[in-house]
């Protein structure tokens, strides 16, 4: 392999002389700690690396070494219900502080795996070669052969290392226990986010031995650039993911040893046999989402927002309750105690669908502001390319990103380090690229083994002082289908989810009607277009009635500014930390469009009828249709038609009332 010597240093850049041909993007260690870094840039018979790790300590004249490979993770069954650094090196078992306590686990990751193939079969490129089930929760036989060089400290290292004094632990937390230190953590977090952010919590022992006991049965993928004749296969049992269980005969006589994990280079998209169309909404739980701005599965969608307006609630939210089969949630240069709530609480929360264990579908990537800048860029193309994996297996995947903004200022931050001219922000020329590139990965597919997979890309965004502006969002808005635009002045009000409904937008939207009238709601595309309508026009009329005065406007559209705070108030107010309302069943997002516009027509034909606004301001009903949200469950859907009962009742009523004093003044 080359070698290079270091010539000249600056944060996480660095450039060396070569004495041997390196090619871009080619992963070198540095130094005797054989520090993670990437060719950036060839200049003549220097090389420019951007290295993903703490640089303190190296010199002029430190050693270089060339891989000869691309930088690239291991794939395989182990990853579901880890965690890992932005390298993808386990965070699990290794005494970090940033961890769960019962998730540390020391010994080798072995998995019971079954054979799908035999001797003699032809395999066509990523075939499924047999399956593997086994706990989830990290046991390891230590980091990626690539870092195997590195001292285990170097691991975690990267975690504590110092960064900005107000972000994380404080680093006299280190000899505290790790009970100490999680409270320590829940108290340096969010003091002020309320309820306890929990699903159904079991005691932790629960969820461990559940997960040690079966967890999921994952398909063993050959890698996607293997095929042939297989010449030998491994009996069902127990083996290291790192064991060989198969060997296949390439056409050129080659053999080719398979383990159940392979490695696959991050910055290359995994190959599949054909794009699909989209073909059905993910669905999020939100209502928000769900009903007025969908984002496909396989689709991309962006949540900008400025700090504090609940971006790290929503992509929490939808972690744990939209409807994918494999979740990647990324915390990408976000502050240490936002993701130790991801690290605490995930382990502990049991899947109500599956009533299995979160994490048993659940992969996070935790990179946070404290560790080394360049590792935000690896953090991104390892979570993506972890989602193809499982995309590949013929899974719907959704990967959360918090938050792009970081990753951008990293570019940012290695881009102006080596020199480069700075376009617009400072940003380099190529930031506008390099997010469609990502966003580019997101796709519903026909994997190389056949059937369907999907990843869907949410990333949020933190534009500075919440301007949609600048250059992140505004070159995101290029790439994404559905855009959820978060509100300060909602967020002030804690209306939440804070996503404005006028700046927001869903280009898929149309396409899922179909599916929605599976659901059983084939008015789901006149009442969205309806409820969108409505809160269109209370912006104009609220301007309106601020210089007039609300009683001054005609009674059509005293009704419209009715009925458009029902659906803000009793529709898109969703609580993420209440039991019964942090996620929403389609049927009962059906059920409660329904009711509520029902309740507009039934008030449309009412001040036709001459009934006062302000009367029906007044309707006992209202309160019910408020409140259903939090009072009623997905499971007590014929509420929702006694609610509708009431409401007829009363309205008639109503109207009873109103022809009656007609008469009287007549
Ligand atoms: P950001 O990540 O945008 O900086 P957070 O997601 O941390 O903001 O949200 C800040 C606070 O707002 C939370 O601690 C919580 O109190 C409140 N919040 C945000 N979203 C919601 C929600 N959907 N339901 C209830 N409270 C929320
Ligand atoms: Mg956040």
């Amino acid at each position: 392999m080359s070698r290079a010597s270091i010539r000249w240093l600056a944060g996480p850049v660095l450039r060396a002389v070569a004495e041997g041909p390196f090619a871009m993007r080619e992963a070198v260690h540095i130094g005797p700690q054989a520090l993670l870094g990437e060719v950036v840039r060839i200049d003549g018979d220097e090389i420019v690396v951007q290295v993903y790790e703490d640089t303190t300590g190296l010199r002029p004249g430190t050693l270089v070494e060339g891989s000869g490979l691309p930088l690239a993770i291991p794939l395989g069954p182990g990853l579901l219900g880890n965690i890992f650094d932005g390298l993808l090196r386990p965070l699990s078992g290794t005494g970090s502080a940033f961890v769960q306590p019962g998730m540390r686990r020391a010994g080798a990751a072995s998995f019971a795996f079954s054979p799908r193939v035999k001797a003699g079969d032809v395999l066509p490129p990523g075939a499924i070669i047999g399956d593997a089930r086994g706990r989830t929760g990290r046991s390891d036989e230590g980091p990626p052969r690539s870092l195997r060089s590195l001292p285990p400290e170097g691991v975690h290292s990267a975690l504590r290392a110092a960064g900005r004094a107000d972000e994380g632990p404080p680093r006299s937390l280190r000899s505290l226990p790790p009970e100490g230190v999680h409270s320590a953590l829940r108290a340096a977090g969010r003091a002020d986010e309320g309820p306890p952010r929990s699903l159904r919590s079991l005691p932790p022992e629960g969820v461990h031995s559940a997960l040690r006991a079966a967890g999921r049965a994952q398909a063993v993928l050959a890698p996607p650039d293997a095929e042939g004749v297989v010449i030998a296969v491994a009996a069902a049992g127990e083996y290291r993911e790192t064991a060989s269980v198969c060997t296949l005969r390439a056409a050129d006589g080659t053999t080719r040893v398979l383990s159940m994990r392979h490695d696959w280079p991050v910055r290359v998209p995994r190959p599949v046999a054909r794009r699909l169309p989209p073909l059905a909404p993910l669905i999020t739980g939100q209502r928000i989402i769900d009903c007025l701005f969908p984002v496909a599965q396989g689709g991309k969608a962006a949540v900008p927002g400025g700090f504090g307006t609940g971006k790290t609630v929503l992509l929490e939210a939808l972690a744990k309750g939209c409807n994918a089969d494999v979740i990647v949630y990324l915390g990408c240069g976000e502050r240490g105690n936002e993701m130790a709530g991801v690290l605490e609480e995930f382990p502990q929360l049991v899947d109500a669908k599956s009533n299995r264990p979160l994490m048993e579908r659940t992969v996070i990537i935790a990179n946070t502001s404290n560790m080394p800048v360049a590792a935000r860029e690896a953090s991104i193309y390892s979570a993506i390319t972890v989602a193809e994996y499982f995309r590949d297996q013929g899974l719907s995947v959704a990967l959360m990103a918090d938050s792009t903004s970081r990753w951008a200022e990293a570019l940012r931050e290695v881009s102006g380090r080596f020199g480069e001219l700075p376009g617009e922000g400072g940003y380099p020329a190529y930031l506008s690229s390099r997010i469609a590139d990502f966003y580019e990965r997101a796709a519903i597919v026909e994997p190389l083994c056949g059937g369907v997979g999907s990843v869907t890309v949410i990333g949020a965004i933190s534009p500075p002082s919440g301007d949609f502006s600048e250059p992140v969002t505004s070159h995101t808005k290029r790439y994404v289908k559905a855009f959820w635009a978060l509100d300060v002045k909602r967020a002030q009000a804690r209306f939440y989810p804070a996503i404005h409904p006028l700046q927001s937008y869903a280009e898929d939207a149309q396409m899922f009607a179909p599916w929605w009238t599976e659901q059983g709601l084939s008015q789901w595309l006149p009442l969205r277009r309806r409820f969108l309508t409505l809160l269109d026009n209370e912006a104009h009329l609220e301007r309106m009635a601020r210089i007039i005065g609300k009683d001054a406007l005609p009674a059509r559209q005293q009704l419209t500014l009715l009925c458009a705070d029902l659906v803000n108030e009793a529709f898109l107010r969703q609580n993420a930390f209440s039991e019964i309302d942090r996620a929403c069943s389609p049927s009962r997002q059906g059920a409660m469009m329904r009711v509520i516009g029902r309740f507009i027509d039934l008030a449309e034909t009412a001040v036709a009828a001459g009934v006062r606004p302000d009367r029906l301001g007044q309707m006992a009903c209202l309160r019910p249709l408020q409140r259903m949200g939090e009072e009623i469950g997905d499971g007590e859907l014929p509420r929702f038609t006694e609610i509708e009962a009431a409401m007829e009742r009363e309205f008639a009523q109503l109207t009873l009332e109103s022809e009656t004093s007609d008469a009287a003044h007549g």
